[in-house]
């Protein structure tokens, strides 16, 4: 497109005027319409501290990514949200009461715990308080009536006018890819840098595979 060519000075300035309004108007615009979250799953000690009971290999370089991830977010305004798992000490999750999973995160221990290194500048939803199963930040499931019940990260971020959600912590094959896809099914654009997480790899491709099954639900895999 050719601009229209200007007579004189006046005529240039109104141009650039207004060329810089539009510009302007269009950046607030998108800035207003993507909103974006941070949202930190599981950094406790009973993952992330090697003497926890589910420690996840990797975890303590996770810690890092997570909190310069953490600053960057404060520092261009984002909210930060995190989840921690908060189970009681009889629930059909773990392997003792007929589940898979060894005694992790009971709620008030200091496995349930922030890591230590955790920078925490936001509110916690905790999970798995009634005894379900609480893999996803937005919905538990109930393990005797089978049905998922919301959290409240979902209205948390709504609050916030979030549309665009960052999903980090542990473990990229449980908690953070069913965070990542319940995000999607909520209707947020969801991104997860995998520098800022680790895969417990129960088997030993887990991790690949819900790269894979992220990736197929539109969530955006980054380095
Ligand atoms: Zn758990």
């Amino acid at each position: 497109m050719r601009l229209p060519v200007l007579a004189d000075q006046e005529g240039k300035w109104r141009l650039t005027s207004s060329l810089t309004q539009v510009r302007f108007g269009l950046e607030i615009m998108t800035a207003a319409s993507r909103r974006t979250a941070l949202v930190v799953v599981d950094v406790q000690n009973d993952f992330a501290d090697p003497k926890g009971s589910l420690y996840v290999q990797g975890a303590s370089g996770v810690v890092e990514a997570v909190n310069r991830l953490v600053e960057s977010a404060s520092g261009r305004g984002w909210p930060v949200f995190y989840t921690q798992d908060w189970h009681p000490e009889t629930t059909p999750h773990f392997a003792k009461d007929g589940g898979i999973w060894p005694v992790h995160c009971v709620g008030g221990s200091s496995g349930a715990a922030f890591h230590p290194d955790l920078v925490v500048e936001g509110v916690s939803v905790k999970k798995g308080g009634a005894g379900e199963d609480g893999y996803s930040g937005f919905t538990m499931r109930d393990l005797v009536e089978g049905r998922d019940r919301p959290t409240e990260l979902d209205s948390l971020l709504r609050q916030e006018q979030i549309t665009s959600v960052v999903v980090v912590g542990l473990a990229l094959d449980y908690c953070v890819k069913d965070t990542a896809l319940d995000a999607v099914r909520l209707g947020y654009e969801v991104e997860v840098p995998l520098s800022a997480t680790a895969a417990v790899n129960l088997s030993p491709d887990d991790g690949e595979r819900a790269i894979a099954t992220l990736r197929a639900a539109g969530v955006s895999v980054t380095g």
